[in-house]
C-alpha cells in the first residue's frame, strides 16, 4: 500500500494473492489492509490537503503533463501487466493505457482554465465574485475491469482540482493499481498527495472511507448493487458523491440502417474485453426487415473469434473475471434457452486446450430472444451478444428504455432525422449513433437511474471535485 509518500504493508502483517484469470497462476502478493490502515490513508490525506490545494494550478498541470509522459513511456510494461492481471488481450490493454494517461493529460489542461465569475449585484454597492476550490480529501473505489483507466478518470480530475485521494482498487486487479501509482510517484507528487489502499475485503475499508469526516467526497465505479450501498452511507454523512454503475446498453438497428455495417459494429463492440464493460451493448434489438441479413453477419465473425490467454497473438477474447461471472453468463444463456432461444454459436463453457484452467465462456449469440428471459432483463457482463427482432419502429424507443439503468445506447440508422429522434428519446447518458465507442477523455462520461450519479471526463469531469465559493463585497 501506499500511504504518506511511503510504500508499506497491512499494519496486521496480512497479505492476498493475487492470480491470473486465464491460468490461475499466482501473479503477486499485496498487502490485505483493513480499517485502521484506511484510517492512516485518510490522516495522510488530511495532512497534506491544504499545501496540496494552494499549489497553483500551473504546478499540478505540470505534474500531471508529467505523469501522462511517464504512463505513455511505460505503455508496454502496464499493458502486459494488465492483461495478466486481468485477461484482457494485449492490444485491447495498450489501448486502454492511452485512454487512461488521456485523463491526465486532458485534466492537467482543465487545471489551467479553473476559472471563477465576477457577478452582477442589484446593488450599487455590492460585488460579487464566485471561486472554485478543491472539495478536500475524495475517497476513490475502482473497479477491476478498465483496472488502469478507471484510476486516471478519478484521479487525473481530483488532482487537477487540488484535491488529495486515497484510492481503494478492485482486489482483482491491485498490481495495476500499484503501477498506476509508480508513475504517479515518479513524477514528484509530493506525500499524503496520493494513497494506496489494498484489500481482499473492500467492506470495512467502505464503510471508513464512507463514516470518516475527514473524507469529502466519494467516487465510485463498480455494480449497482455495491454503489447503492456506498452512495447511502456517503450521503448519510453528507460527502460529495459520484458512482459510475452498471449499464444494459440497447442497441438499436432501424430499417433504414445498413444491416451488414450493423452487425460488424455490434460484434466489435460486444466482445470488448469478454463483455465486461458497463457500456456494452445487452438488448440488440434488429428490425426484422434485417434480421437475417443481421445474423448472417454477426454469426461467422464471431465464431472466428480466437479465445485464450490475452498474450497469445491474434486473441480476440480473454477470460471473464473469475468464476462466479462465468455461472452468471451460463445461466442467463440457459435460462434463454430453455425458453425458447437459438443459440448459433457458442453457449457454453470452454474447457478444451489448457482453457479449464482459467474462466472462459465462448463468444455467444443468442436468437430470438424474448421479455421473459433474464438476458433481456439484467446485465450480462461477459460476451454473450442478446438478439431481440421487433417489428414495429414506434414503439422500439419505448422498448429500449423499458430498463432502470440509462448509461449507453447505441443507434444504427443512415437517416438524420431518426437518429436525432432516437437520441431525444432515449434515457441514457451516452449515445453512440452508427459509432462503437462514444468515449473519450473530453467528453462526459455517465448515466442516469441505476446507472448513477454524475459525469467523469470532459469539463464536467473536474466539477465534481470543486466547490462553489462566493464572496459578497461591499464597496
Ligand atoms: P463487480 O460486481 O463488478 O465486481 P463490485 O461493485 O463488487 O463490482 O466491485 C467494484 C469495487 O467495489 C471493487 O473495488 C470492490 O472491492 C468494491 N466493493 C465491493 N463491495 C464493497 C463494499 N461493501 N464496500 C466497499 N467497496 C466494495
Amino acid at each position: 500500500m501506499f500511504i504518506n509518500g511511503e510504500w508499506v504493508g497491512a499494519r496486521s502483517g496480512a497479505t492476498f494473492e493475487v492470480t491470473n484469470p486465464a491460468t490461475g497462476e499466482v501473479i503477486g502478493t499485496v498487502a490485505d489492509g483493513g480499517a485502521e490502515d484506511a484510517g492512516a490513508a485518510i490522516a495522510a490525506a488530511d495532512a497534506a490537503q491544504s499545501a496540496w490545494g494552494a499549489t497553483t494550478a500551473h504546478e499540478r498541470a505540470d505534474l500531471l503533463m508529467e505523469e501522462w509522459r511517464i504512463m505513455t513511456e511505460r505503455s508496454a510494461v502496464l499493458a502486459s501487466l494488465m492483461t495478466k492481471e486481468q485477461g484482457k488481450p494485449l492490444k485491447a490493454s495498450t489501448a486502454e493505457v492511452a485512454y487512461a494517461a488521456d485523463f491526465l493529460r486532458w485534466f492537467a489542461e482543465e487545471a489551467r482554465r479553473i476559472t471563477g465569475a465576477w457577478l452582477p449585484s442589484a446593488r450599487k454597492d455590492q460585488r460579487f465574485l464566485s471561486v472554485k476550490t478543491p472539495v478536500g480529501v475524495v475517497a476513490a473505489v475502482t473497479p477491476w475491469n478498465y483496472p488502469i483507466s478507471m484510476l486516471t478518470r478519478k484521479m487525473g480530475p481530483a488532482l487537477a482540482a487540488g484535491c488529495t485521494i486515497v484510492l481503494k482498487p478492485a482486489e482483482a486487479t491491485p498490481l495495476c493499481a500499484q503501477a498506476v501509482y509508480e508513475c504517479l510517484i515518479d513524477a514528484g507528487m509530493p506525500a499524503g498527495v496520493i494513497n494506496l489502499v489494498t484489500a481482499l475485503d473492500p467492506k470495512p475499508i467502505g464503510d471508513v472511507f464512507t463514516s470518516d469526516p475527514r473524507v469529502k467526497k466519494l467516487t465510485f465505479t463498480g455494480s449497482t448493487a455495491v454503489g447503492r450501498i456506498l452512495a447511502s452511507k456517503a450521503g448519510h454523512s453528507l460527502q460529495r458523491v459520484s458512482v459510475e454503475l452498471g449499464g444494459h446498453a440497447p442497441f438499436i438497428v432501424y430499417p433504414d440502417a445498413d444491416p451488414v455495417h450493423a452487425a460488424k459494429g455490434a460484434a466489435a463492440l460486444k466482445f470488448l474485453n469478454s463483455g465486461q464493460a458497463c457500456i456494452s451493448p445487452n438488448r440488440i434489438f434488429v428490425h426484422a426487415d434485417h434480421a437475417e441479413a443481421f445474423i448472417d453477419t454477426i454469426v461467422p465473425r464471431v465464431a472466428k473469434v480466437k479465445v485464450g490467454e490475452g498474450t497469445l497473438e491474434g486473441v480476440g477474447v480473454g477470460p471473464l473475471v473469475n468464476e462466479a461471472a462465468v455461472a452468471k453468463v451460463a445461466n442467463q444463456v440457459d435460462d434463454a434457452r430453455a425458453k425458447g432461444a437459438e443459440v448459433p454459436v457458442g453457449g457454453k463453457r470452454l474447457l478444451e486446450a489448457g482453457l479449464d484452467r482459467g474462466h472462459f465462456y465462448a463468444p455467444t449469440v443468442v436468437t430470438g430472444v424474448t421479455e421473459d428471459m433474464l438476458i433481456y432483463r439484467e446485465e450480462t457482463f461477459g460476451p454473450v451478444a442478446p438478439i431481440i427482432t421487433y417489428d414495429d419502429v414506434d414503439q422500439v424507443i419505448a422498448m429500449a428504455n423499458n430498463t432502470n439503468y440509462g448509461l449507453a445506447a447505441y443507434v444504427y440508422t443512415r437517416d438524420l432525422s431518426t437518429a436525432i429522434r432516437a437520441m431525444e428519446g432515449l434515457r441514457f447518458g451516452i449515445i453512440g449513433i452508427n459509432d462503437v465507442n462514444p468515449t473519450s477523455a473530453g467528453a462526459p462520461f455517465g448515466g442516469m437511474g441505476d446507472s448513477g450519479l454524475g459525469r467523469e471526463g470532459g469539463h464536467e469531469g473536474i466539477g465534481e471535485y470543486q466547490e462553489t465559493k462566493l464572496a459578497g463585497i461591499a464597496l
